[in-house]
C-alpha cells in the first residue's frame, strides 16, 4: 500500500510544469452561429481537454466591439468588421486550461483562412479573412482584458468534477 501511495505521489509530481489555470475568451463570429458551426467548435476545445468555465449567446453592441477592437479602430477594414460583427448574434465562450491561451491561437489558426492550417476551425471552415468563424485571444493581457469586457464576474464558474459514477477528465 505504501509503495502504490508513494507513487501516487511521485506522479502527481512527476511534471516540472505543473498544470496552470489560464482562461481565455473564445467567440464564434455571426457567420460561424449563421452556419450553424457553433457545436463543433465547443466539441473540439472540449476533446482537447479544456474546461467550459462561461458561456452565452448574445447580440454584440458597436459600443463593446469598439473597446474589444481597439487597437483595430484606425483600419480600412474596421467599417466592414463592425458591420460583420454585428450583423447576427454570436457565442461567446471562456475556456480554462493549461496554456489554453497558446493551444486555442493553434486550433483557430492564422487569421486569414487562406494562410490557416487544414485542422484548425478557419482552415477547416473558411474561406475569407472577413469571415474568419471564430475569435481567439491572443495574449494573457488581451484575454484578461477580453473575459472582463464580455463577462461580468458571476457568469465565469469555478467548477469540477461531482459525481463518482461518471468521468469527468
Ligand atoms: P485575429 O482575429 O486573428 O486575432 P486581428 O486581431 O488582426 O486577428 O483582426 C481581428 C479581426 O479583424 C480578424 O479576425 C478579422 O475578422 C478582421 N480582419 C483582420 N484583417 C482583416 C482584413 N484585412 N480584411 C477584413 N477583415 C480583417
Amino acid at each position: 500500500v505504501l509503495r502504490y501511495a508513494h507513487r501516487a505521489a511521485a506522479y502527481r509530481n512527476f511534471s516540472s510544469h505543473p498544470p496552470e489555470k489560464e482562461r481565455t475568451l473564445i467567440v464564434v463570429k455571426p457567420d460561424g452561429v449563421q452556419r450553424r458551426l457553433v457545436g463543433r467548435i465547443v466539441q473540439r476545445f472540449e476533446q482537447r481537454g479544456f474546461k467550459l468555465v462561461g458561456l452565452k449567446l448574445l447580440q454584440v453592441s458597436e459600443d463593446l466591439l469598439a473597446q474589444h477592437y481597439q487597437q483595430l479602430r484606425s483600419k480600412p477594414f474596421y467599417p466592414d468588421l463592425v458591420q460583420y460583427m454585428t450583423s447576427g448574434p454570436v457565442v461567446v465562450m471562456a475556456w480554462e486550461g493549461h496554456q489554453v491561451i497558446q493551444s486555442s491561437r493553434k486550433m483557430v489558426g492564422h487569421t486569414n483562412p487562406a494562410e490557416a492550417q487544414a485542422g484548425t476551425v478557419r482552415g477547416d471552415f473558411s474561406l475569407h479573412v472577413s469571415r474568419n468563424v471564430v475569435h481567439a485571444s491572443d495574449s494573457p493581457e488581451g484575454a484578461l482584458r477580453e473575459l472582463q469586457l464580455w463577462f461580468q464576474g458571476q457568469e465565469l464558474l469555478n467548477w469540477d468534477c461531482v459525481d463518482q459514477f461518471i468521468t469527468c477528465e
